[in-house]
C-alpha cells in the first residue's frame, strides 16, 4: 500500500541533533528503514523555525533546514527523490520514494515576501502561514487575539494560489482559515482533526470541515493522540473514528494523513513511528474497502498535487 503522508517534523530533529542521521530508528519516528520497510510513495518534510529562535536567526535556521533536507535524505539516499512537481512524482519508479519540501509557519520569513518566494525557489510546495501564535501574516490557533489575515498574509496566499503552492490551513484561526479558503484554490489541512469528536483548537470544527470537502481539498488526520481523544490512552480505533466522521460528512474522497511523526512526544497505542502505519493499513483495510483505503493512504493527496 503506497503511503502519502503530509507532514513530518524530522527536519527539526536533524537540526537540533547534529549527530543524527536518517537511518536512526531509535530516535526517529520517520526514517529511511521505515520508509522503505513500510511502502511510503510520498513524504512531506516540514521546515519548522521553533518560536523561541528571534530575528534573523529565523530565517537563518529554514535554510540551514533545507541544507540538511538535501545533505542528510536525499544525497546519502539514492532511491529518496526531492519532488517538485506532478511530473516528478508521476516519474518516480517503484522503489523510489518522493520527498517533499513544506514550510509550517511563515514566522522565519517575518515581513518579507521575497524570502517566501525563495524559499518556494529552493523547493517548498506547501506553506502553512503560521504556527500556533501570530506572525506578521497572521494568527494562529493559540493566539487570544484569534485574528484573520493581515495585508501581507492576504498577499502571500494570492502569490501561492498563483504559483499553484499548496497553502495549509493547519494551525491558522477560524477567522484566518475562511481568509485563505477566499483566495485560494490550493489548499490543503496537512495534519488536524475533527474538532467535533475532539475539542481541541487545533481541530477543525464542522464547517470548516464542509469548506474543505466543497473545495476539494485534502485533509491530513494526524495521529497526535490529544487531537484524537481526550481519553488517557489513546488507541487507533480513534484514527477510524475520526475517518468515520469525515466520510459522513460526505469527504470519503478528501482523507489523507499527517502524521506530524517527530513532533510528537506522546503517541497513539500501536502508532508509535513511521512503522505504525503498518498496523494502521490492517485496520483500515478489516473496516473499509481497498479502494478507499488506497485513497486514505495516497490517492486523495497525490490526486490533488496542483504543482
Ligand atoms: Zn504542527
Amino acid at each position: 500500500m503506497k503511503i502519502f503522508d503530509a507532514h513530518c517534523d524530522v527536519l527539526l530533529k536533524l537540526w537540533r541533533g547534529s549527530s543524527l542521521t536518517f537511518n536512526n530508528t531509535n530516535h526517529l519516528q520517520v526514517s529511511y528503514p521505515a520508509l522503505k520497510q513500510v511502502g511510503a510513495k510520498v513524504q512531506c518534510f516540514a521546515v519548522f523555525v521553533p518560536d523561541d529562535l528571534i530575528g534573523d536567526a529565523r530565517f537563518q535556521a529554514a535554510l540551514e533546514m533545507i541544507e540538511l533536507f538535501h545533505s542528510k535524505i536525499i544525497k546519502p539516499y539514492p532511491d529518496i527523490k526531492k519532488v517538485t512537481s506532478r511530473e516528478e512524482i508521476d516519474d518516480l519508479k517503484d522503489h523510489e520514494i518522493g520527498a517533499i519540501l513544506t514550510l509550517e509557519g511563515c514566522g522565519p520569513i517575518a515581513n518579507d515576501l521575497v524570502r517566501l518566494q525563495t524559499l518556494v525557489n529552493l523547493g517548498i510546495r506547501s506553506v502553512g502561514l503560521t504556527w500556533n501564535y501570530a506572525n506578521d501574516l497572521a494568527d494562529g490557533v493559540l493566539e487570544e487575539r484569534s485574528a484573520g489575515l493581515s495585508n501581507l498574509g492576504r498577499e502571500a496566499v494570492r502569490y501561492l494560489h498563483e504559483e499553484r503552492i499548496w497553502t495549509d490551513v493547519s494551525h491558522l484561526t477560524e477567522c484566518g482559515f475562511w481568509d485563505v479558503l477566499e483566495r485560494t484554490d490550493f489548499v490543503i489541512a496537512s495534519h488536524s482533526n475533527v474538532k467535533a469528536l475532539c475539542e481541541h483548537p487545533r481541530n477543525l470544527n464542522d464547517n470548516q470541515l464542509r469548506a474543505l470537502i466543497q473545495k476539494d481539498a485534502a485533509i491530513g488526520i494526524t495521529f497526535v493522540p490529544y487531537f484524537l481523544s481526550e481519553q488517557h490512552s489513546v488507541t487507533i480505533s480513534s484514527v477510524l473514528r475520526h475517518i468515520d466522521y469525515i466520510a459522513a460528512l460526505g469527504g470519503v474522497h478528501n482523507i489523507g494523513f499527517g502524521s506530524d511523526f517527530d513532533g510528537i512526544s506522546k503517541t497513539v497505542k500501536g502508532l508509535d513511528s513511521y512503522f505504525g502505519y503498518e498496523r494502521l493499513i490492517n485496520e483500515l483495510l478489516k473496516h473499509f474497502p481497498e479502494e478507499l483505503v488506497r485513497g486514505f493512504c495516497y490517492e486523495n493527496f497525490n490526486q490533488r498535487v496542483p504543482f
